[in-house]
């Protein structure tokens, strides 16, 4: 039987509904959070992330402003206006675009940013909160896969989860709130680049989670130059998963859409035909997996539904 399709936007808005109802709880009181994004420099790509951000934010009731700042900005500056942020009282959130101009040291602009401020979740401080389950905000992906896996109603006691990718952000974070349960965690695996035989650990995984992104590392190299040959194989594919399994798969490429031949098709105006797809042969695994996230429309959502939930969950307490 062909896998149940997971509908990330489902879980997103029910998410977001609980966000909702503590915002009015919040405004019972006085209080409207406002999240204030930092952006050094232009870029075309995180332009239309800022423009997703402020539409979430200003459709559920939180403030949001952007603090745009010269690409020819120094540390120090930046430093500054973080400092200035951390200061005011009328902020809730700062969220930093990325990528910061080259030279920048974008950790240390990261953790200027206060503990309480931090809505990404990401600061040592709070990356330190999952290791001992006393966090009320995470990193936003990797609270979203484990909010999916809650929305399944599954048992995770026991079972096998083997995770691909081992970022900051999404694996390492992932794999410590998985294993916040003393008594009724899973068995975690992580997986990485250096992974001696990725398939001996997939196969045996009961709740697959994938985020490496590999198509798209691969066709960046081969547009800079840096590799002669195309292969956008997916990294995962049928014989890689147990029968059963649950599939979450955490990647977004932006990959084009190939011929025949294996060469990039072009449209009419002779641009590069892309589209989206994640780290999983998705036609062939919903025929083995039980469960399975799409992409787009899986885990992308509900990472910008618990975005907001951080925001909320540190007006609400702090951390
Ligand atoms: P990253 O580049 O920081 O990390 C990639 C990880 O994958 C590393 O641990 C690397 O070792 C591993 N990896 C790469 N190629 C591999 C291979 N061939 N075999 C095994 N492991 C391999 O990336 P990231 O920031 O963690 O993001 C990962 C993916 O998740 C990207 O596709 C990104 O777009 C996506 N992402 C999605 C969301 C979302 O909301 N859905 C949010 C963040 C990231």
């Amino acid at each position: 039987m062909p896998a149940e399709i997971i509908d990330g936007n489902k879980i997103a808005e029910k998410i977001k509904e609980e966000v909702k109802n503590k915002l009015e709880e919040l405004k019972r009181k006085g209080i409207q959070p406002k999240l204030a994004a930092v952006q050094v420099g232009e870029n075309p790509a995180s332009k239309i992330y800022i423009n997703q951000q402020k539409k979430s934010c200003e459709e559920i009731g939180i403030l949001y402003k952007l603090y745009q700042m010269e690409e020819t900005s120094t540390e120090k500056d930046i430093l500054s206006e973080i400092n200035k942020l951390n200061n005011d009282e009328t902020i809730t959130g700062i969220i930093l675009q990325m990528p910061l101009p080259p030279g920048i040291d974008a950790r240390k602009i990261q953790t200027a940013i206060s503990p309480e401020k931090d809505v990404e979740g990401i600061h040592p401080i709070n990356m330190g909160k999952l290791i001992s389950a006393t966090n009320i905000i995470g990193p936003c992906t990797a609270m979203a896969t484990v909010e999916i896996l809650k929305s399944m109603n599954i048992n995770l006691k026991g079972l096998e989860v083997v995770i691909i990718g081992h970022s900051e952000i999404v694996g390492k974070p992932l794999a410590m709130l998985l294993l916040q349960s003393i008594m009724e965690s899973p068995t975690v695996t992580v997986c990485h680049i250096a992974t001696k035989d990725l398939s001996f650990h997939t196969k045996r995984a009961d709740i697959l989670i994938t985020a490496a992104g590999k198509s798209q590392a691969m066709w960046l190299r081969y547009k800079s130059g840096k590799s002669s040959s195309l292969d956008l194989s997916y990294l995962v594919n049928g014989d890689m998963i147990k029968d059963g399994a649950i599939v979450i798969d955490i990647a977004i490429n932006r990959i084009p859409e190939l011929d025949k031949d294996g060469k990039p098709v072009l449209d009419e105006k002779g641009k590069t035909k892309m589209k989206t797809v994640g780290d999983v042969d998705f036609d062939i695994a919903k025929q083995k997996a039980s469960f399975i996230t799409p992409v787009p429309g899986g885990v992308g959502p509900v990472t910008t539904a618990i975005l907001l939930r951080n925001i909320v969950n540190l007006t609400e307490k702090g951390v």
